[in-house]
């Protein structure tokens, strides 16, 4: 079997949710990120951030700019001396009904393909019940992450978590009890 990977949301699982980030400079890691990704890497994991941006469908910001944003998510990533194997993002909206939209399963395939992993053996983390979803699909572990205050949005527990954890560093250390 190959490398396990963790597949990771972007906006309110690594970074502040700003709600369609056009600009670099709103790029905002979430406390706790740096360790727990770490964690992860020291534990064999491959890290993948699988991340809906219909900002981009529906005109939005283009795709360069998604682009710039995640150059300055490598930068502060490699501040935390932390590296990504790849981010996917699904530029459509809902209406475009395309097979890569979280919770659709076509980017994690994608990945999979690219980067050589079993999607079933995945760890996945996301804020949002379609990141929960998305790993209910793949027969993935979940790990639901609050909000900054520590609420859970309505809906989200309409499908329970594997875990549910106030952030990416709290998803270090259960992956570390699982896996050592
Ligand atoms: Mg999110
Ligand atoms: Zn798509």
């Amino acid at each position: 079997m190959g490398r396990r990977f963790v597949l990771l949301d972007r906006d309110g699982t690594l970074i502040v949710d700003r709600h369609y980030l056009a600009d670099p400079q709103g790029v905002e890691l979430l406390p706790g990120v740096g360790a727990g990704l770490r964690q992860m890497r020291e534990l064999g994991l491959g890290l993948v951030v699988i991340t809906n941006q219909s900002g981009v469908g529906r005109g939005y910001f283009t795709l360069e700019q998604v682009e710039q944003v995640h150059q300055r998510l490598g930068q502060l990533l490699a501040v935390e001396q932390v590296q990504l194997d790849g981010i996917y993002s699904c530029p459509h909206t809902p209406a475009d009904g395309c097979s890569c939209r979280k919770p659709a399963t076509g980017l994690v395939e994608k990945a999979a393909s690219e980067l050589d992993f079993e999607p079933q053996s995945c760890f996945v983390v996301g804020d949002r019940l379609c990141d929960v979803e998305l790993g209910r699909r793949i027969g993935a572990t979940t790990f639901l992450v609050r909000g900054e205050t520590g609420q859970i949005n309505e809906g989200k527990m309409a499908m329970a978590p594997d875990y549910l954890v106030a952030g990416v560093g709290e998803v270090g250390a259960i992956l570390a009890g699982l896996l050592n």
